[in-house]
């Protein structure tokens, strides 16, 4: 989208120990010859944001939460606060990632009150929405579309404090995408369906495409209008190939 500065933000999902921290280190100091047409953003394991924020300290990138709790501190074991993220060097959370949604039965309600914990604490929440392969095959994808963005998505979100992406759940992490005019075809209904729930700031909200993004498609996805960056899954644990998305922003 003209005027939008693209995103390119890597999900290392359940990838990566401390050893990762020099990979991530590559990618932060090879991001900083694009930075001046985009931003950079790596969403590590909890376990590695606080060492990951400080090997990108100084540099233009940015270290975001895979997942955040709705509440702020209390008896949740395992869990993990939006504040904590935020106390650990994140800038973003993405929050109702469609893995999230299945392993631990995250609905729309739930995504939608962890995009509010995330802006209590300051963070960007990048809100995860796309339909399943029998959706599309039964001719439901924009249907659910609106149904996710009227679900996953608070009235509070602004440009500033919200990114969308869509991931078609079929594409993730299995060498699958959509034709660029599939992925037009659902940029351009979410980005009328902001418009109709947020009015003017849905203009400058970035719609990023996931699923199965890689240095060879990234040019042609990236062209597609309203696509305003990527989230990317597998090919976000190498520089390289994070590299080679960053080069077709
Ligand atoms: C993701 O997990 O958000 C993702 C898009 O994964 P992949 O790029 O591996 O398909």
């Amino acid at each position: 989208t003209p005027d939008i500065r693209p995103l390119i933000a890597g999900n290392w999902k359940m990838h990566g120990t401390r050893s990762s921290l020099s990979e991530l280190k590559a990618m932060a100091e090879g991001f900083a010859q694009y930075a001046g047409n985009a931003d950079g953003l790596i969403c590590p394991p909890a376990t590695l944001l606080h060492e990951a924020a400080a090997t990108v300290r100084g540099l233009a990138f940015s270290i975001g939460g895979q997942d955040c709790h709705a509440e702020e501190k209390g008896a949740h074991t395992g869990d993990i606060s939006a504040e904590m993220l935020a106390d650990c060097g994140a800038a973003h959370v993405i929050v109702g990632h469609s893995e999230r949604r299945t392993d631990h039965g995250e609905s729309d309600e739930t995504v939608a009150k962890k995009a509010r914990a995330a802006w209590r604490a300051g963070l960007v929440a990048i809100i995860c929405i796309g339909e399943t392969r029998d959706q599309r095959e039964a001719g439901e994808t924009l249907r659910v579309l609106s149904r996710q963005i009227s679900g996953s998505v608070p009235d509070e979100a602004t440009a500033h404090n919200t990114v969308i992406a869509y991931e078609p759940v079929w594409a993730i992490g299995t060498g699958l995408t959509p034709t660029a005019d599939d992925v037009a075809e659902a940029h351009a209904h979410l980005r009328a369906e902001l418009r109709q729930r947020l009015g003017e700031k849905a203009e400058r909200m970035r719609i990023l495409y996931g699923g199965s993004v890689k240095p060879s498609n990234a040019a042609e996805l990236l062209a597609v209008p309203n696509v305003d960056g990527a989230l990317v899954g597998g090919a976000s644990l190498k520089a390289d190939d994070f590299l080679g998305i960053a080069r077709a922003a």
